[in-house]
């Protein structure tokens, strides 16, 4: 019954991680399903890039999947009344940052993983990355085994099929390899968003954490930066 294509449920966000991961999968003879969420967050334009990266990247379908997280909020990223902070840059940063969205890697890979079972999908790729990242516990390689093995304990797949993988092509990778690698793939970072808190033409802060890896990135890379600040 299977189909002889390997499919593949690829997370996108609209960012610079989760597009290189698109490409690295697509260039791994993936049939590319890339999902994303509108899950209330700040960042809203980092959507309307989402669809320009499926679009370059040729994912064979794009879903966008409503999801609003600011029913809970608990987050500066979908919590009006919590600011995004500036980077820290004096290397204090021990503490997960209080742009953390609660369980949102558990979430968002509990209906990747819903929809790869649909799909007949055996892989699920995500962009989480343990070395130039904010210090979120969900992104850390423990993690990732954990909820891979919770994921054949849980499905139909798991327990009559093949069973799912999920993979982190980025997690041991520095910003500058990422950048490297996805440059050397073909991706135009022009397309992507990082920013937490970017205007509403999508021009980054350039002040926020995710804005300053980004910036270290394309410098330790050799990279020209694509990015549009505001
Ligand atoms: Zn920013």
């Amino acid at each position: 019954m299977r189909n002889s294509i390997k499919r593949a449920v690829v997370l996108l966000s609209g960012g610079l991680d989760s597009a290189t991961v698109l490409a690295m999968a697509k260039a791994d003879g993936y049939e590319c399903y890339a999902l994303s969420f509108d899950y209330g967050q700040r960042h809203r334009s980092e959507l309307q890039a989402s669809n320009r990266v499926a679009d370059a990247l040729g994912a064979k379908e794009h879903r966008l999947f409503d999801l609003n997280l600011r029913q809970f909020g608990g987050s500066a990223l979908t919590d009006d009344g919590i600011d995004v902070p500036d980077a820290v840059t004096d290397g204090s940063g021990e503490d997960i940052p209080v742009t953390y969205v609660p369980a949102r890697n558990t979430v968002f890979l509990s209906l990747a993983l819903a929809w790869a079972e649909v799909l007949g999908a055996r892989d699920i790729f995500i962009g989480v990355n343990a070395v130039d990242y904010s210090g979120y516990p969900d992104c850390r390689p423990e993690f990732i085994e954990s909820y891979q093995a919770m994921a054949n304990l849980a499905t139909k797949e798991g327990v009559e099929g093949d069973g799912f993988k999920i993979n982190t092509p980025l997690i041991s990778l520095t910003k500058a390899e990422i950048i490297r690698k996805g440059s050397e793939l073909g991706v135009d970072y022009g397309l992507t968003v990082s920013c937490y808190n970017p205007d509403d033409d999508g021009r980054a802060c350039g002040q926020c954490d995710s804005c300053s890896l980004r910036r270290e990135g394309f410098k330790a890379a050799d990279v020209i930066d694509p990015t549009r600040y505001s």
